[in-house]
């Protein structure tokens, strides 16, 4: 599930949620005041500041086959 960020045009009040995509532009209320907030470009697309695609390995996922010798859960 995708990150967004959404900013509060009030009191500028910033949070950021874990939404499904069908519902990036849902309206959020602001935690703190109550008005509705509206969408920053999602962490993924800025590709600036956040840490997640920093790094060009990748571990592979977690999953069958992904043990290897001195594991331990194989025989
Ligand atoms: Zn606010």
């Amino acid at each position: 599930m995708p990150i967004y960020e959404y900013a509060c045009d009030k009191c500028d009040h910033r949070a950021e949620m874990l939404r499904p995509m069908a519902e990036a532009d849902k309206p959020v209320a602001c935690e703190s005041c109550g008005e509705p907030m509206h969408r920053l470009q999602s962490v993924f697309a800025a590709g600036g500041g956040a840490s997640l695609n920093i790094r060009g390995d990748q571990s592979p996922p977690p999953g069958p086959g992904g043990c290897g010798p001195g594991c331990g859960c194989m025989p």
